[in-house]
């Protein structure tokens, strides 16, 4: 069963952290979790719908509050080491009477000799009282490793009594990963309910699977799009730096077995405009797998805590759907205000954001994208964080070349008479978007002019009427510019004008 959960829980018992919250829903897994690391240990449990029960029968014991039941047991006192198991109480947790009982155990654990006594608090919903803040850790049961998903493919085929082979098995756990005991064991049932035996095509089931847990989840949002890299005009350096990493998540089971780290991802830094959601999309395409965005803004809550556990909830579900790409679009918006007055909330999200990147080991990969780096926490820059730091400018003439040609023969409306140099020359300080604006504004004008092709003639005159963002966001771009130019940054595209 999961060894990793079971010494966690067990090193913040020996560190006296006096209130343990578990965030999981299923009490199963946590009362054997909590059985395997209460060695001569007396449970007592609360169950806000029942009230005091026993448990290890689940029988009820007495009728009674959280309150009252708090009160009886330190009557009793706590000289033999006591694990109090608190069971969906969170909304109990906004009560001042519950708050004093809960921190008075706490500091007779904490300072009292001869006094021994943990509360676990069990919820899907985190609530943390200020008052409590310090004497809470909030423990996340790990989810299992590939050895633990395999024995649990292997108990339930044992259970049901049917035979799979273990190359079958060993594919199916890898699909797995990122998933908890209750939710693979769903899957399984499914799998074999569809067919009467389990086997290699359930992997698209798992990941059919996968995504109605996010979709339901709610916390990150699942983004569809055709786009690939032959989409994007320019940026050479990035989408070579892209293709060879292409290699690695193509096989990647094959690339880990050879001891390949696996890439954590890139930032992506420059002017508006100019390909940086393109290439996140384009990214998920060239390693073939699914692309889900990540939006800050909405998991922050109301009550204390709960913002950091929708990060959690929201990056381990990103974990639950890799490999994938994890995209933070706007990331200097994401985490305005860290390190500022009043932004509190968002610096506890940027430093667990920081730390899960830091430690993760998965295979998630994070495309965030940016404007403005001057306002992006410098600790995110620093080497290490991300495999690569690109700065996309706006597009030189070559570049500008091939956005009006890709988005020409996007349209159907590329032909060789089209004087590419004339279009070059007058369209220095548009980006990317203006460009597609003037060949859609082109086509349109055509259409209703009734012509049935794109001249030079008629491009040049859509970009005499054009204003471009050099010209109308002037301030912003040449900020971005002298930012730039005092950092170390390496340049999406080659310069050349
Ligand atoms: P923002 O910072 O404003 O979010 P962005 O850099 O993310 O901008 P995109 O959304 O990638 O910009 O691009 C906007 C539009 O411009 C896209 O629809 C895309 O078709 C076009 N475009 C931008 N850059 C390029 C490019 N290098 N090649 C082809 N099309 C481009």
């Amino acid at each position: 069963m999961n060894i990793n959960a079971e010494n966690k829980l067990a090193s913040y018992i020996d560190a006296l952290r006096p209130i343990i919250y578990i965030n999981h829903f299923d009490f199963c897994i946590v009362d054997n979790l909590l059985k395997r690391v209460g060695d001569n240990v007396s449970f007592i449990e609360y169950n806000n719908a029942l009230g005091a029960i026993d448990f290890a029968t689940k029988s009820p014991q007495m009728e009674c509050d959280l309150e009252q039941f708090l009160k009886l047991n330190m009557d009793e006192g706590f000289d033999q080491p006591t694990f109090i198991i608190l069971k969906d109480v969170h909304n109990e947790l906004k009560r001042p009477e519950i708050i004093a009982l809960l921190k008075r155990i706490s500091e007779d654990n904490l300072y009292k000799e001869d006094y021994s006594a943990t509360i676990f608090i069990v919820s899907t919903t985190v609530i943390i009282p200020t008052e409590l803040e310090n004497y809470i850790t909030v423990f996340d049961i790990p989810l299992p490793t590939e050895k633990e998903i395999n024995e649990i493919i292997r108990n339930f085929i044992n259970d049901i009594n049917i035979e799979v082979e273990q190359d079958i098995l060993d594919e199916i756990a890898v699909s797995f990963k990122g998933l908890n005991e209750f939710q693979i064991n769903q899957i399984l049932n499914l799998a074999y309910q569809n067919g009467g035996y389990i086997d290699k095509k359930d992997k698209y089931l798992i990941l059919k699977e996968k995504e109605q847990f996010i979709k339901k989840a709610g916390m990150l949002e699942i983004v569809n799009f055709k786009e690939s890299i032959d989409d994007i005009g320019g940026l050479e350096i990035l989408k070579d730096w892209l293709t060879r990493k292409a290699n690695v998540f193509q096989n990647l089971d094959k690339a880990i077995k050879f001891g390949v780290d696996v890439p954590k991802g890139i930032m992506i830094v420059g002017m508006p405009g100019c390909g940086k959601s393109l290439t996140a999309k384009a990214t998920a395409s060239l390693f073939e797998i699914p692309l889900v965005r990540l939006d800050v803004g909405r998991l922050l809550g109301k009550y204390v805590g709960e913002s950091e556990n929708n990060m959690r909830k929201a990056l381990k579900l990103s974990e639950s759907i890799s490999p994938c790409v994890l995209w933070i679009d706007e990331l200097e918006k994401a985490f305005a205000g860290v390190g500022s007055e009043g932004g509190d909330v968002t610096t506890r999200l940027f430093g667990q954001f920081l730390t899960w990147m830091q430690e993760k080991e998965n295979t998630v990969f994070i495309v965030a994208t940016a404007n403005d780096i001057s306002k992006i926490p410098p600790e995110f820059l620093r080497k290490g964080r991300f495999d690569e730091l690109f700065f996309v400018d706006l597009p030189n003439a070559e570049e500008r070349r091939k956005i009006i040609e890709i988005h020409l023969k996007k349209r159907k409306k590329w032909n060789k008479s089209i004087d590419s140099i004339a279009l070059i020359q007058k369209t220095e300080g548009f980006n990317g978007a203006d460009l597609e604006a003037v060949v859609k504004e082109a086509i349109e004008d055509a259409f209703i002019d009734g012509k049935d092709k794109i001249t030079t003639e008629s491009l040049l005159e859509t970009i005499k009427n054009t204003k471009s963002i050099s010209s109308t966001m002037k301030d912003k771009i040449d900020k971005i510019k002298e930012t730039i130019k005092k950092m170390d940054i390496k340049k999406a595209s080659q310069s050349k004008e």
